[in-house]
């Protein structure tokens, strides 16, 4: 069985590329083996030294002697080695020595075995292997070994008990050769493939590592129950959970606003789209808000259908964009957009009467004598004035309306369906607000204001030219007054 699988392993199984890395790895397998490797040859040197006298009382010739005595005193020293010796051990790989000792000794123990018909033969052809193979190969490739080792020297035994010299010695040696093949093939393979697996361990255990310390918060969910199956360290860090709090908890519970609705959206375009890639804007334990940017997508883990996310914190560079937009889009002294958000807002505007033909109004207004008020109070006082008066202009229009900085002491309001009677009566009610209020120091501070909505017909320069002529008229007429045109 163990043989089976480890061949399928070793077809279908992984395979590595990376000479160098496979080195790397393999350098580590044998030193976490050490103690695998050491063991299974203290067995084999300890099998061997009880077998090489009882092959000579078997045998009992000269030669059988000679080779018991020096293959005894070898694999004494190995088995020494093995104790006092380990790191040696496996990085000379003793037993590469010990089969070129014996590989030199075995062409004169052939030949005499051959000339002689002599059954000393079998004492080296069964050993050799053995120790050969458990101390280069592990316990995998010895177990397989041992198994035919153990079948071959019953024949030989049997051969022996019952006398059979025809089957003597080409008949045993085939055997056993047979059983040496047979055992070095397959353990061979048990070998690879665990050496495979092993690769496989590190390598996973590599990707585990780079998960787990990723700057990415990276999470796992269940997809039918919503639940929490896997979070590295980040993902952890930025709940302030540890992961038995997390795993097997529903989403909602880790956080709130991931209830069942948002995960039904985020799955629906993850179907439509294959991924969902967005910028979250999400609040914390502490109530504290961030911004992550999370990519979803469906995944298998454990063999289970399940959503990954992976997500980076980016509420620095979130609010740099929002400090750099409101830069570009806000007025900095009044808080209110400016000349060139109002344009924009004007052309949609512009664009949707086109199709609609909807009411929409423009009022611009212009502070009175607003040089003077300078010159007077000062610079720092036009400032405040100024801010006042943006403020007010905004508390009394509607949310949707704009209000925009126009330029120095001037101010637009796109008023949105609005007509032009609406609009007139607003321009009047913000000119009378203005007015009313007394300035510290200041005193009072008027505007003009000049109205008019966009016609059927009217460019968006013709438009804007006539409030520009109202606010001119109600400049030249007086001042402090609405002009509509
Ligand atoms: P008019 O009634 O005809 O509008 O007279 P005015 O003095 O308001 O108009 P004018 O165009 O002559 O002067 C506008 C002044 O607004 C000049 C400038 O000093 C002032 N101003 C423009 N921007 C700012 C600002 O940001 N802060 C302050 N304090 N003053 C500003
Ligand atoms: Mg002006
Ligand atoms: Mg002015």
């Amino acid at each position: 069985m163990l043989v089976i699988l480890s061949f399928l392993n070793n077809v279908f199984g992984l395979s590595f590329q990376d000479k160098e890395v496979e080195k790397k790895y393999q350098e580590q397998y044998f030193k976490e083996h050490l103690e695998q490797n050491v063991l299974a040859a203290k067995i084999a040197i300890l099998l061997y030294l009880v077998y090489a006298p009882l092959t000579y009382f078997i045998i009992g010739n000269e030669v059988s002697l000679l080779l018991s005595v020096v293959t005894f005193s070898t694999t004494g020293l190995l088995f020494l080695i093995t104790i006092y010796k380990r790191e040696l051990f496996v990085k000379y790989r003793c037993s590469f020595l010990y089969i070129v000792a014996v590989i030199a000794a075995l062409g004169p123990i052939l030949f005499y075995s051959f000339t002689h018909n002599d059954r000393t033969i079998f004492q080296v052809d069964i050993v050799i292997p053995i120790i050969a193979i458990f101390t280069m190969y592990g316990i995998g490739f010895s177990l397989a070994l041992l198994v035919f080792i153990f079948i071959t020297s019953i024949l030989l035994i049997l051969a022996y008990l019952v006398n059979m010299p025809e089957m003597d010695l080409f008949m045993a040696l085939y055997v056993s050769l047979f059983g040496f093949l047979m055992s070095a093939v397959s353990g061979y393979l048990i070998e690879k493939s665990k050496r495979k697996l092993f690769l496989a361990k590190m390598q996973s255990d590599e990707f585990k590592f780079i998960i787990e310390n990723s700057n990415d918060a990276i999470s796992i969910f269940d997809i039918e129950r919503r639940l929490y199956l896997y979070a590295n360290q980040i993902a952890l860090r930025r709940n302030s959970k540890k992961l038995e709090e997390i795993i097997g908890k529903h989403v909602s519970e880790i956080h709130s606003y991931l209830d069942d609705s948002v995960i039904d959206s985020i799955l629906k375009k993850l179907d439509r789209d294959g991924i969902f890639n967005d910028v979250l804007h999400l609040q914390d334990e502490k109530g504290n808000f961030y911004y992550v940017h999370s990519m979803i997508q469906y995944g298998f883990y454990n063999s289970k259908k399940v959503l990954i996310s992976v997500s980076s914190d980016v509420t620095e560079l979130k609010e740099a964009e929002l400090r750099i937009r409101e830069m570009a889009f806000k007025d900095p002294l009044t808080k209110l957009f400016n000349r060139y958000k109002l344009d924009e807002y004007s052309i949609l505007e512009y664009d949707r009467f086109q199709r609609e033909e909807h009411d929409v109004a423009l009022i611009i207004c212009d502070i009175d004598h607003f040089k003077a008020v300078n010159d007077t109070y000062g610079h720092l006082a036009g400032d405040h004035i100024l801010k006042k008066i943006a403020q007010l202009l905004q508390e009394n229009v509607r949310q949707t309306d704009i209000v925009a900085r126009w330029g120095g002491e001037e101010f637009a309001i796109l008023l949105l369906n609005t007509d032009k009677n609406k609009a007139l009566s607003i321009a009047k009610k913000l000119n009378e607000i203005v007015g009313a209020i007394i300035h510290k120091d200041v005193g009072k501070v008027s505007i003009s204001c000049g109205v008019s909505e966009l016609r059927v017909g009217d460019t968006q320069i013709e438009w804007f030219s006539r409030v520009d002529d109202a606010l001119y008229e109600a400049k030249e007429s007086g001042r402090d007054r609405v002009v509509y045109k």
